[in-house]
C-alpha cells in the first residue's frame, strides 16, 4: 500500500490509498483500498484515514470508517480511535492492519499490529520532515 492523508489550512481532510493487492489474490479481487469506508475514508468533521494490511478483515470491519465512528460515537481521540480500531479482532476481523489518520486540526495518528509499517509525516512550517521508518507498534 501507498496511503496518504492530508489536511489543508481550512481544515479540509483527504485520504488516498493505492495498492498492488495481495500475493496470490484471486483474479478480479478489488481489495479494501478503493472501498470508501474500508481502506479509505475522509470526513471533515472527524478525520481522514488510510489503511494497509489484509484487505478482507479491513473491508469486513469497515476499518477506515470505524476510526471516524469511534471519534463520533465513543468520543475517542484520534490516536485512541486508530489504536482501538486496529485491535478489533472479532470473528473474521483478525489480520494484519495499519492505519494512518489526520484530523481537521492537523493531529496525526498512526497504529498498526504488524512487525513494521513504514510511515512518515510532514507538518507545514516544520523542517524538514518527521520520518519513522520501522519499529514496534508505538
Ligand atoms: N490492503 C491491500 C489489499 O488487501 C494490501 C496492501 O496492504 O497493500 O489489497
Amino acid at each position: 500500500t501507498v496511503g496518504a492523508v492530508a489536511v489543508d489550512k481550512n481544515g479540509n481532510v483527504a485520504a488516498a490509498t493505492s495498492t498492488g493487492g495481495l500475493a496470490y489474490m484471486h483474479k478480479g479481487r478489488v481489495g479494501d483500498s478503493p472501498i470508501i469506508g474500508g481502506g479509505t475514508y475522509a470526513h471533515n468533521a472527524y478525520c481522514a484515514v488510510s489503511c494497509t494490511g489484509e484487505g478482507e478483515p479491513i473491508m469486513k470491519g469497515v476499518l477506515a470508517h470505524e476510526v471516524c465512528a469511534r471519534i463520533k460515537y465513543a468520543g475517542n481521540s484520534l490516536q485512541q480511535a486508530c489504536s482501538e480500531a486496529v485491535k478489533v479482532d472479532d470473528d473474521k476481523l483478525q489480520g494484519d492492519k495499519g492505519i494512518i489518520a489526520v484530523s481537521p486540526t492537523g493531529e496525526v495518528a498512526i497504529a498498526f499490529n504488524t512487525n513494521q509499517m513504514k510511515r512518515a509525516y510532514r507538518v507545514e512550517g516544520e523542517e524538514p520532515f518527521v520520518a519513522v521508518w520501522k519499529g514496534d507498534n508505538t
